[in-house]
């Protein structure tokens, strides 16, 4: 993206009780940008959570929440928390403008303002915006495989076994190693070793679709699939299928002593739902005890529990 590209084409929410100011607004703005209005605190808050704008240009009087109470709700709020917030007002003291910026807000913009300094301020907080987002989302990827990385899983498994644990639900995990990757990269070389995990990769994450299934990196060949709501018998289609799918992909492994093609071996570890007795970190050693015996009674494989 250039950084014309990046500067244009946003979703901007503006917030005003008079719908003048926000007409005007609107006009600036409306060529370059997809433009949400609201008029008052309550209904920007909704607007947000509904529309995910990636800018809120706000006024700081209005009657009942005033903008100053918008921002500090917005910043309690995961979901909204990096939405950066433009304060335009006719306020115009100095320390009107510190307050402003200390509630949260990113700028501060004077009315009457001029329609050329809106705009201009708006493409440069929406550049920030968009870089922020991308060096986030970096920050969670893995750079080889483009899968989550090990930080990203932590995360969201704590997250997910919370939500489950409310709700009632089950959890499942899946450990997952590549069978005798280290005499593939010998016989292949490092290259065709990477290229190998990149095909595996896509290969495993076509096996778990749903918005909430998390497939990480979590080692150098070793990967972790979070399946939220699901239980064991869940676990073990979605098991089957990457079995299925990495052998379909018939990647040649000529010095594997278990096939001729790559192969995966996998540990299962289901719960149902999340209780205070366990936590994390047992499900996941659980699930590398499974791996471990499938390794042991032959790869190529998944194992359940201890005792299937
Ligand atoms: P097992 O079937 O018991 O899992 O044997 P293995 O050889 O797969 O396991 P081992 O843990 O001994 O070796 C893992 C290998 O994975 C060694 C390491 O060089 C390789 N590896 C780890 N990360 C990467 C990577 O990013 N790229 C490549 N090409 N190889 C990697
Ligand atoms: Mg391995
Ligand atoms: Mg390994």
């Amino acid at each position: 993206m250039s950084w014309t590209d990046l500067a244009r084409n946003g979703r901007i929410l503006v917030v005003d009780d008079a719908m003048e100011n926000i007409q005007i607004l609107h006009h600036a703005l409306r060529e370059e940008h997809e433009v949400l209005f609201a008029l008052d605190g309550e209904q920007a808050l909704q607007i947000a959570h509904e529309q995910q704008p990636d800018l809120i240009l706000l006024d700081a009087v209005m009657p009942g929440m005033d903008g100053y109470a918008v921002v500090a709700s917005l910043r309690a709020s995961p979901r909204l928390q990096d939405i950066p917030v433009i304060f335009v007002t006719a306020l115009s003291q100095p320390e009107d403008e510190t307050r402003a910026l200390e509630s949260g807000a990113v700028d501060f913009i004077s009315k009457p303002f001029n329609v050329a300094v809106v705009r201009a301020r708006v493409r440069s907080q929406l550049t920030i915006k968009r870089q922020a987002d991308a060096m986030r989302e970096l920050s969670k990827t893995d750079g080889l495989t483009g899968l989550a990385n090990r930080r990203n899983f932590n995360d969201t498994i704590d997250a997910e076994w919370r939500r489950c644990a409310r709700a009632g639900l089950p959890l499942s995990l899946i450990m997952i190693d590549i069978d005798h990757f280290k005499l593939y990269n010998d016989h292949y070389g490092h290259q065709a070793g990477d290229a190998c995990l990149q095909l595996v990769s896509a290969a495993m994450r076509r096996c778990a679709t749903r918005p909430q299934d998390l497939l990480a990196r979590y080692g150098g060949e070793e990967f972790i699939l979070l399946l939220p709501q699901e239980g064991a018998d869940g676990a073990e289609v979605v098991a089957k299928r990457m079995l299925d799918e990495v052998a379909a992909l018939a990647l040649p492994h000529a010095a594997s002593p278990t096939a001729p093609v790559v192969t995966l071996s996998m540990g299962l570890a289901s719960i149902l739902p999340p209780t205070d007795g366990i936590d994390v970190e047992t499900l996941i050693r659980t699930a590398d005890a499974n791996l471990y015996r499938a390794k042991q009674t032959g790869r190529n494989r998944y194992c359940i529990s201890l005792d299937d």
